[in-house]
């Protein structure tokens, strides 16, 4: 099977308007899009998608954050595309971002650092299955 990864555009996205910016991006490198959706994430799930991050002073602030209003869900899909997007995303803190990544274009908090991207395959099935029930 060809590598997967799942992104999450998160709130910000939609509230400042530059969800197909961002798609256009992925589309212009190559990436096969092959689930695509709007949707505002609960609490319970938010909870379970950070879990690895549920004992670190941000959680509850990242969790209402999240899900504080819709956001895409979307699942990439080409050979290597977890390293790759996640190149493209840059680091976590947007201001070590080099301008051309998406967090070092359109975000400067990391707090609001724009989009999700799995870090790992194992983290990449658990969250497709997560948001889209296999
Ligand atoms: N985060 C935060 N403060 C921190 C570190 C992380 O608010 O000091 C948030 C940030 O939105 C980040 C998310 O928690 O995207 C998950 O953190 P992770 O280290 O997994 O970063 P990512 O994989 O998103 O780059
Ligand atoms: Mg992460």
């Amino acid at each position: 099977m060809v590598d997967q990864t799942l992104l999450i555009f998160k709130p910000e996205v939609l509230r400042r308007g530059f969800a197909g910016r961002l798609i256009s991006r992925f589309e212009d490198r190559g990436i096969k899009i092959v689930q695509l959706k709007l949707t505002t994430i609960d609490a319970p799930t938010a909870r379970i998608h950070y879990a690895e991050h549920q004992s670190k002073p941000f959680f509850a602030g990242l969790v209402e954050y999240i899900t504080s209003g819709p956001v895409v869900v979307a699942v990439l899909e080409c050979e290597g595309v977890i390293p790759l997007v996640r190149r493209m995303v840059g680091p976590t803190n947007p201001a070590n971002a080099e301008a051309g990544s998406i967090r070092g274009d359109f975000a400067f908090s990391v707090a609001e650092n724009v989009i999700h991207a799995s870090d790992s395959p194992e983290s990449a099935a658990r969250e497709i299955s997560l948001f889209f029930n296999g």
